[in-house]
C-alpha cells in the first residue's frame, strides 16, 4: 500500500514497506567516499543525488555505483566483469 508522510518539509508518497529503508538500501552508507555532512568532501554523485531529492521531494537510494569504495568492515567481493 502507498502512504504519505512529511519528508524534507514536503508531503511525499511512499510504498509503506519501504518507508525509512533508504539507509539500509543505499550503497553510499557503506562507501568511503560518502561524507553526507561535509559538502566539500562528499562524493559529487552522492551530493548531487541528495540535492535532487531535496529539490523535488524524492528519495533515491544508490543501488549501483561505478565509483564505490568499500568502507572499513564492509563485506565486499569483486564480481566478474
Ligand atoms: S561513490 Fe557511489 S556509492 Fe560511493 S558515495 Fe559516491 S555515489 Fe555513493
Amino acid at each position: 500500500m502507498i502512504t504519505t508522510y512529511a519528508h524534507h518539509d514536503i508531503l511525499v508518497a511512499v510504498e509503506e514497506e519501504l518507508k525509512g529503508k533508504h539507509r539500509e538500501h543505499c550503497l553510499c552508507y557503506k562507501c568511503t567516499r560518502f561524507h553526507p555532512n561535509d559538502i566539500m568532501r562528499n562524493c559529487a554523485i552522492a551530493q548531487t543525488t541528495y540535492e535532487n531529492c531535496v529539490r523535488f521531494g524524492t528519495t533515491t537510494p544508490v543501488y549501483e555505483c561505478s565509483r564505490f569504495i568499500p568502507g572499513e568492515g564492509v563485506e565486499f567481493q569483486e564480481g566478474i566483469w
